[in-house]
């Protein structure tokens, strides 16, 4: 068996230790004599992995008493309709940072008042918005932001002062470094990331912004109906929350956030330092919102991009080339990553600049 280093946006790698245990126990959890897959989500078994799977997931996050964990289904994308269908009551601050901070922004139009904070727009989303530079509505029933943005290898490095609760999209961010829960009033990502495979989000709430909802709101997409049903109303991702819960027993054994916050920024740095020394390949993002999870950069040429694709495809970094809408190319080194892919990435960058400078 031959494993690539796959710097994939999402889904992403997944730990060969979380993989090896899934394999391990795919035919019998446990004693159990089934799968996790074939196991009723009602069953004591099954409640004792998403028991654990939230547990985990408070202590690691430090996630303070009074919000409440959801596992739900839809993607982040489906966060960008229900956080206004339940939280907003008056208007509601935007930035856009982004693409998918954009969708966020264009989705909440159809459902109330939305005024837009800032736009990084002008400077094709380089950079994060500084504080002075958002104008912030007084009153406002929240303020949308998308902390790490995939796309575009951007992130916040601080966090906006506002009255208002913020609601951030950590999709591509979560789990990386700690995070002071008690700043935001809702966290949301979807976890093919940096938690698990796709089909799960992961939704953390404090437990006041829990209203009724628009009377419109389909009754699964209610945070009420799901923080009452502990994310048992329907059939949960069964699967995807106990891959959760092997990758944070991994995070756990490992050290935690701290100590996955050195080993992203050592790896984040590998790649930044030699971006920054080459006068062959360039770091696209601004570096005061440079993203430790997702790094952009390009070569002197759309065709020397598409070379260095497809001669780092045939050594085994796949998912180098970026997004769509942005060309050029990215590397994504979520927390599954290990230091040495980026390593070997950073040599062979090296070795094609030479080639090629
Ligand atoms: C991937 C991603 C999304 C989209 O997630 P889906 O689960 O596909 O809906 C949204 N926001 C961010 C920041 C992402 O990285």
């Amino acid at each position: 068996m031959s494993r690539i280093y796959n710097f994939s946006a999402g889904p992403s790698m997944l730990p060969m230790e979380v993989l090896n245990r899934a394999a391990a126990e795919m035919t019998d959890y446990e004693g159990s004599g089934m799968s996790v897959m074939e196991m009723s989500h009602r069953s004591k078994v099954y409640q004792s992995i998403i028991d654990d799977a939230e547990a985990r997931l408070r202590r690691i996050m430090g996630i303070p008493e009074n919000y409440d964990v959801l596992f739900l289904q839809g993607g982040a994308s489906l966060q960008f309709a229900m956080v206004p269908m339940n939280l907003l009551k008056t208007s509601a601050d935007y930035v856009v940072s982004g693409e998918f901070s954009g969708k966020a922004y264009k989705e909440a139009c159809k459902y109330g008042s939305i005024c837009l904070a800032a736009t990084g727009e002008a400077n094709h989303f380089t950079k994060i918005p500084a504080q002075s530079e958002l104008s912030l509505t007084p009153g406002a029933d929240y303020l949308h932001i998308c902390q790490n943005n995939t796309i575009y290898g951007t992130t916040w490095h601080y966090i906006p002062e506002t009255a208002s609760p913020i609601v951030a999209d950590m999709s591509s961010c979560i789990l990386s470094e700690p995070v002071d829960v008690s700043r935001y009033g809702l966290i949301y990502a979807g976890a093919q990331k940096n938690m698990a495979p796709a089909g799960l989000t992961v939704v953390i709430i404090r437990h006041d912004l829990i209203s009724e909802p628009m009377s419109f709101t389909p009754t699964m997409m209610t945070y009420a109906v799901h923080a009452k049903a502990k994310s048992m109303y329907n059939t949960p991702p069964c699967y995807q929350i106990y891959i959760l819960k092997l990758v944070l027993e991994w995070l756990e054994n490992l050290g935690g956030l701290t100590a996955m916050q050195k080993l992203n920024r050592e790896k984040a740095a590998l790649l930044y330092d030699y971006l920054d020394g080459s006068s062959f390949f360039r770091p696209i993002a601004d570096p005061d919102s440079r993203s430790m999870m997702n790094v952009t950069f390009q070569s002197p040429s759309a065709e020397l991009d598409d070379a260095f694709v497809k001669a780092a495809a045939a050594a085994g970094f796949s998912n180098l080339k970026g997004h769509r809408l942005v060309g050029h190319m990215r590397a994504s080194i979520y927390n599954a990553m290990p230091r040495e892919g980026v390593e070997k990435l950073v040599a062979f960058m090296r070795d094609f600049e030479k080639a090629n400078a």
